[in-house]
């Protein structure tokens, strides 16, 4: 990871000293953090189209940071790769996400993003089997999210394999959005396919994102995997999405995340008739 950080900003030579110890401070802080429990899982619903029914959660990392308050995972996450602080963090949120959706009142999925770098240093297996282990949740229950810039080398897949043959499905993330889509869906038997949200963003004024998705649906029925459309905002996105044959839908329409305490209301409300 050090050489990672060194090549890529050695291009910005003037403030090189200065981003440097910045990231080093983060990365101070980072640990701290998960020292003292500053980390939090938020929970994102996802509808299951077919029978308008919860289908799961998405569980979204948040530093909440006693100074600074909610700090979103997209300006911490990098950090925490860069750094290896990643590892330790991806099991707490393995641990923490099968704890937390074995409270629900309905045996829901759960949703658990993995970095590319929990697959490089970490043995994912077991830190994956240690979360069922000890929640007791059993592993049909859980989905892993991926997005291709994990690579599938042969330890990679195997891993996946493993995984599956637990139980554990698997989910290609923000799909449509890399270089290798096709090539990726090939490489790997995925069980899921996630819609990113910038077609579904544009998929009511643009009939391009709208192919794309009607071909992504498609493709996925083919290969005998569900879809998840993400980032679903408005009534007519998520109509559109239903003709189109997605299988479930996420988005601030139906939700926003939500803390641990906000979502077990939340499914218990929802199992009401
Ligand atoms: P992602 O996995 O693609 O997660 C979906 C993101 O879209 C989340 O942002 C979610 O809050 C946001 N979102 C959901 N519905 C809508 C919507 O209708 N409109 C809009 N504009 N946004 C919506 P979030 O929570 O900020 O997470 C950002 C990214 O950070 C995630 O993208 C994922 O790549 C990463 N991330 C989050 N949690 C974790 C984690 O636990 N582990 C790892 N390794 N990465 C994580
Ligand atoms: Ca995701
Ligand atoms: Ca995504
Ligand atoms: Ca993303």
């Amino acid at each position: 990871a050090k050489s990672d950080t060194s090549s890529s900003y050695r291009l910005y030579d003037a403030d090189i000293k200065d981003t440097r110890a910045e990231r080093r401070a983060l990365e101070g802080a980072l640990r701290n953090a998960h020292d003292n429990g500053e980390f939090e899982l938020f929970y994102q619903p996802i509808l299951d189209l077919a029978t308008n029914r919860m289908w799961g959660c998405e569980a979204l990392v948040r530093w909440k940071h006693p100074s600074k308050g909610m700090i979103s995972p997209l300006q911490f996450v990098p950090a925490a790769e860069e750094s290896g602080l990643i590892g330790p963090i991806g099991d707490w949120i393995l641990e923490d996400a099968c704890a937390t959706a074995m409270s629900w009142e309905q045996p829901l999925k759960v949703a658990v993003n993995l970095s590319p770098v929990q697959f490089r240093n970490r043995d994912v297996f077991a830190s994956v089997k240690k979360a069922l282990d000890i929640s007791g949740m059993p592993a049909q229950r859980l989905v892993l999210e991926i997005t291709e810039s994990v690579k599938l080398t042969e330890e990679a897949t195997a891993t996946l394999k493993r995984l599956k043959a637990l139980g554990v499905s698997i989910a290609l993330d923000d799909f449509g959005t890399g270089y290798a889509s096709m090539s990726y869906l090939r490489s790997f038997p995925f069980d899921k396919i996630k819609i990113d949200q910038s077609f579904v963003r544009s998929m009511l004024d643009s009939s391009d994102s709208r192919a794309i998705i009607k071909a992504t649906i498609g493709l996925a029925k083919d290969l005998r995997m569900s879809t998840t459309a993400e980032g679903v905002e408005t009534e007519e996105q998520l109509n559109a999405l239903r003709l189109a044959g997605a299988s479930q839908a996420q988005g601030y329409l139906i939700a926003k995340p939500m803390p641990r305490e906000a979502i077990a209301a939340f499914i218990a409300d929802a199992q009401k008739p």
